[in-house]
C-alpha cells in the first residue's frame, strides 16, 4: 500500500492529523493506498508557504513564466503514459480514455504559455490633454482549486496552469478517491523548473475544503464537483470574501430530430452515454427522441450495446472500466431498479450482463420510455445508464432541456443547419454541440453550464479562467509641465 501524502513548498510533506483516508483500484476492489487527510491547520501551514512564494512568483517576468509553462507542457506531453496509468489505477477508466484526459489537460498548458499576450491591458493616449489611461492585469495571490473524481488530472489543469500563468501560487484540493495524479502534477511543476510554494497540494475532505473556503489568505476558489457541494462551495466561500466559481453536476439531453443521420446519432449516443462509464459531467444520459426516429434509435442504440468491452482499464481490449466505488455501483443499480419501477422499459439491462466479478463493474444499461417525473430522469446518476425520452416535436423536446435543473453540456442531432441554428440560440445550457455529441470546448474557449451546472459568473479555463485569476488596475497618468501645475478643486474632467 502506497502512502499518499501532501505536497508543500516543492517536496512531498507527511500529513501530521492523524487522519487518513483509503484509495482502491477499482477494477480490483483492493485497497491500494491511504491518503492523508489534511486538519485545518495543516492547510494554514501549506497557505503560509503559498502565501510567501506567491508575492516572489508575481514578480517573476512575463517570459519566465512563460518559459516554465512551455517546460512544463513539454514534461506532461512526454509523460502524458504514466500520468494515464496512474488516473486508470485509481479511477478505473481505461488508458486511453485517461490519454485522452491527459490530452485535454495539456491543451490548457499550452493555452498558458501564451501568458504575455493574455495579461495584456489595454492603454489610450490623450484620454484628456496630456493624461494617458491603461489598464493592467494582476494576479489574486493564493488561489485554491477543489476538484472531483472524475478528471484527477484534467480539472486540475484547467485550474493550475491558467492560475500559475497569471503570476499566482496555486493550491490544490483534488478528490481524496484518486488524489495520486494531483502529486504527480507537483513533480512535473517541479522539473519544469517552478518556485517552490507556487504549486501545492494539499489533501483532504470536508475538513481541508472547510479551512479553504474560510481561509482569509485565499483570495479565489475554483470547484469542480456535484451540484449540492458546488452550491455550498459558493455560497461559503463568498460570504468568506473570496472570488468563487463552483461549477457542479449535469444532466445532458441529446436531441435526435427525424432527419439525423441514424447511426451516426446511434453511435455518438453510444461512445457519449457509456464512454468512462458515464462518470463524465458532459457525458450524455439523456437521449430525447423526436418523432418516428424513436423506433429505429432505439434499435440502433441497442444493438451496439453487446459489442462493448467492459474490462480492467489497464487492459488494452477494454473501452468501459469500473465504477469508482462499491457504494457507487450500488446507488446507479438502485436508480435502473427505481426507473423499471416506475414504468421504464429496460432494453438493455446493466445489472444482469456478464462483467468481471471482482472490482465495481456494472454493466451497460439502455431504458426507453423514460418520463420527465422519474429519478432517473430527474437525478444525475453518473453511470453507464442511458434514458430515452420520446417526444411528438422540437418545441417539445426544447421544452423537456430548458425545464430541467441542469444546463451543462446538450447536443442536436440533425441534417437541417436551420433547425441545428434555432437550438443553439433557444437552448437554455452552456455548451452546445452539433452532431457533436460531448461539446467540450478547446483550451481558447471557456468550460461552463448555466442553472444549476455553474454558481459563479465565470467560466472555467481560457479566457474566463484568465479573468477569474486577475484582476484589472486602470491606471491614470500624467506628466505635467511643472510650470502648468494649479489648484483645481473641480471634479476631474476630460479636457
Ligand atoms: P463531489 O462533489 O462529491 O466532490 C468534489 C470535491 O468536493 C472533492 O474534492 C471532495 O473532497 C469535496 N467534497 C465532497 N463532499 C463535500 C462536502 N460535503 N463539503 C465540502 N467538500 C466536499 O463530486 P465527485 O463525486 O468527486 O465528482 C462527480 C461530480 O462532479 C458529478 O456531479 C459531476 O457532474 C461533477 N463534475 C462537474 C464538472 C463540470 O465541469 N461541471 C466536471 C467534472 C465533474
Amino acid at each position: 500500500m502506497i502512502r499518499i501524502a501532501h505536497w508543500i513548498g516543492g517536496a512531498s510533506h507527511a500529513g501530521t492529523s492523524g487522519r487518513v483516508g483509503p484509495v482502491f483500484n477499482p477494477a480490483t476492489g483492493e485497497q491500494t493506498g491511504e491518503v492523508d487527510l489534511a486538519s485545518a491547520a495543516e492547510v494554514a501551514g501549506a497557505v503560509a508557504v503559498a502565501r510567501e512564494a506567491a508575492v516572489a512568483w508575481r514578480s517573476a517576468s512575463l517570459s519566465k513564466r512563460s518559459a516554465v509553462l512551455f517546460k512544463f507542457r513539454e514534461l506532461l506531453a512526454e509523460r502524458s503514459g504514466e500520468l494515464a496509468a496512474v488516473i486508470t489505477s485509481e479511477h478505473g477508466k481505461v488508458l486511453s480514455d485517461a490519454g485522452g484526459e491527459v490530452a485535454r489537460g495539456l491543451e490548457n498548458a499550452e493555452f498558458a504559455t501564451g501568458i504575455p499576450h493574455l495579461m495584456k491591458g489595454s492603454y489610450s493616449e490623450q484620454a484628456s490633454t496630456g493624461v494617458d489611461v491603461y489598464s493592467i492585469r494582476q494576479p489574486l495571490g493564493v488561489v485554491a482549486g477543489i476538484t472531483p473524481f472524475n478528471f484527477p488530472a484534467m480539472v486540475p489543469l484547467w485550474m493550475c496552469t491558467t492560475a500559475i500563468a497569471a503570476g499566482n501560487a496555486f493550491v490544490l484540493k483534488p478528490s481524496e478517491k484518486d488524489p495520486s495524479a494531483a502529486l504527480f502534477l507537483a513533480q512535473l511543476w517541479k522539473d519544469a523548473g517552478l518556485p517552490e510554494g507556487v504549486f501545492t497540494v494539499i489533501n483532504g475532505d470536508v475538513e481541508a475544503v472547510n479551512a479553504i473556503l474560510t481561509h482569509p489568505d485565499i483570495a479565489a476558489v475554483s470547484f469542480v464537483g456535484s451540484t449540492p457541494v458546488a452550491k455550498y462551495i459558493y455560497e461559503t466561500g463568498t460570504a468568506h470574501g473570496k472570488r468563487v466559481q463552483a461549477l457542479g453536476g449535469a444532466k445532458n439531453h441529446m436531441v435526435v430530430l427525424p432527419d439525423a443521420e441514424l447511426d451516426a446519432a446511434a453511435d455518438a449516443a453510444v461512445s457519449a452515454a457509456y464512454g468512462s462509464a458515464g462518470e463524465r459531467c458532459m457525458a450524455v444520459s439523456v437521449v430525447v427522441a423526436v418523432g418516428e426516429i424513436a423506433d429505429p434509435l432505439v434499435e440502433a442504440i441497442a444493438a451496439r450495446l453487446p459489442k462493448l468491452k467492459i474490462g480492467a482499464g489497464n487492459d488494452p481490449n477494454s473501452e468501459m472500466g469500473p465504477l469508482i466505488s462499491a457504494a457507487h455501483k450500488e446507488k446507479v443499480a438502485s436508480y435502473i431498479s427505481a426507473g423499471e419501477g416506475a414504468g421504464a422499459t429496460v432494453v438493455t439491462d446493466g445489472r444482469t450482463s456478464e462483467v468481471p466479478s471482482d472490482g465495481y463493474f456494472l454493466g451497460v444499461t439502455l431504458l426507453d420510455n423514460v418520463k420527465p417525473d422519474m429519478s432517473v430522469y430527474t437525478d444525475e446518476i453518473f453511470g453507464p445508464v442511458l434514458g430515452v425520452v420520446r417526444v411528438d416535436t422540437y418545441a417539445e423536446a426544447l421544452k423537456l432541456i430548458n425545464d430541467n435543473e441542469y444546463g451543462n453540456g446538450t447536443a442536436i442531432f440533425t441534417r437541417d443547419g436551420g433547425a441545428a441554428r434555432q437550438f443553439q440560440f433557444d437552448v437554455n445550457a452552456g455548451m452546445v454541440g452539433v452532431n457533436v455529441p460531448i461539446p467540450v470546448p478547446v483550451a481558447y474557449y471557456s468550460f461552463g453550464g448555466w442553472k444549476a451546472s455553474l454558481f459563479g459568473d465565470t467560466h472555467m479555463y481560457g479566457p474566463d479562467g484568465i479573468h477569474f485569476f486577475t484582476r484589472t488596475k486602470v491606471v491614470t497618468s500624467r506628466w505635467p509641465d511643472p510650470g502648468t501645475s494649479s489648484v483645481d478643486l473641480g471634479f476631474p474632467q476630460t479636457r
